[in-house]
């Protein structure tokens, strides 16, 4: 892996990563073979190979940098600790941090922040949602938030079609609110009290039920759908820090505008504008500007909070599949994630 030590200096707010995932069988039956390289710390290099050919006839290459790359080889542990890792911290000292999956469908984004919930036991892999909760827990009992007093709560919902579904609470459709005072409110939205790692797992292997129950295919809703598992700090019932992680849609979805079913282009252009807005959110946040454009739609609506004030911070984890096959579309993540910082 082109990895190197933890970073030293000041934190970022925005930090954005890319994460290559191993070609998979199915791939390499249907004769697709691998065109990205991550030659060194940060940079992914895409390659537009036509056929399986030598690197030397290779016809073009395209180059991205950003704050790391991750090859095939890497662990989610590892993405989590240059990530995830740096922002948990902040919600103990009253910060707002989100962390976001963005990828074409089948790219790596639920594997990086949900793990694999059906292998049970040793080896099978802990997501970021997991490894977050585990060092919130950890910084608990840290004697200086210790005395704070604070208690931990889960909240897992999505957003579908423009619209909010608890996913603690048989996908009750919710309602979001905007006071006088820009005060945003997902109404009824169920938090649960965790106290221990294993309660939030819990969280999250019911809320992963919930979202693809009554599916008729649990692959095709995900990759539509936007999940928001978050772990929230009160201070005697008053909100202290939190941090939003984000397995999002599909973003090859986003083009599904121009589809002959009305259903599958209402969500099209609802997935589409949901990830613009997001884009135009978290760069409003890394200028420090006066005016983020969250109302723009309901997920930048709901995660407000985080794009505002001193205390917000955030990473992307880019998520790309290496075929040749997939190309156009790793291509397009790339462009994104990179136009986003
Ligand atoms: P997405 O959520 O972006 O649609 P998934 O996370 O479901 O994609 O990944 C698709 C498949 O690829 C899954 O079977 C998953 O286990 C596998 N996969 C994804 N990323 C990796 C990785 N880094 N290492 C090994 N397998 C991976
Ligand atoms: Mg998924």
């Amino acid at each position: 892996g082109a990895l190197g030590g933890p970073e030293p200096g000041p934190q970022h707010r925005i930090r954005v990563c890319v994460r290559k995932r191993p070609l998979n069988p199915r791939e390499a039956g249907l004769q697709d073979f691998d065109v990205v390289t991550v030659p060194c710390r940060g940079v992914v290099v895409v390659h537009e190979a036509r056929q399986r050919l030598d690197l030397s006839r290779y016809l073009e290459s395209q180059t991205f940098r950003f704050d790391h790359a991750f090859d095939e080889s890497v662990p989610n542990e590892l993405v989590y600790r240059h990530t995830a890792q740096p922002l948990v911290e902040s919600i103990f000292r009253g910060g707002m941090a989100t962390c976001f999956a963005y990828g074409q469908t089948g790219s790596g984004k639920t594997h990086t922040m949900v793990g694999d919930l059906s292998a049970k036991g040793q080896g099978c892999p802990k997501g970021i949602y997991t490894l977050a909760a585990q060092d919130v827990f950890c910084w608990l009992r840290e004697p200086s938030y210790e005395q704070l007093e604070l208690q931990v709560y889960g909240a897992f919902f999505e957003i579908y079609g423009g619209k909010v579904y608890d996913l603690l609470n048989w996908r009750n459709r919710l309602k979001v609110l905007e006071d006088g005072k820009q005060q945003i409110q997902v109404v009824g939205l169920q938090e649960e009290e965790v106290s221990c790692v294993e309660d939030v797992m819990k969280l999250i292997e019911m809320g992963n039920r919930c979202r693809t129950s009554g599916q008729t295919s649990a692959n095709t809703h995900s990759s539509r759908s936007h999940a928001i598992f978050q772990i929230i700090l009160r201070k005697r019932g008053k909100l202290h820090g939190k941090f939003s992680l984000i397995d999002l849609a599909g973003n090859e979805r986003g083009a599904d505008t121009g589809s002959a079913d009305r259903r599958t282009r209402l969500e099209g252009a609802a997935i589409n504008k949901s990830l613009l807005a997001l884009k135009e959110c978290i760069r409003a946040l890394g200028r420090n500007k006066a005016h983020t454009p969250f109302r723009a739609s309901k997920l930048t609506q709901v995660l407000r909070d985080s794009f505002i004030g001193e205390n917000s911070c955030t990473c992307m984890i880019a998520t790309i599949s290496p075929g040749m096959r997939s190309c156009e579309h790793t291509l397009n993540t790339l462009r994104y994630a990179n136009r986003v910082k």
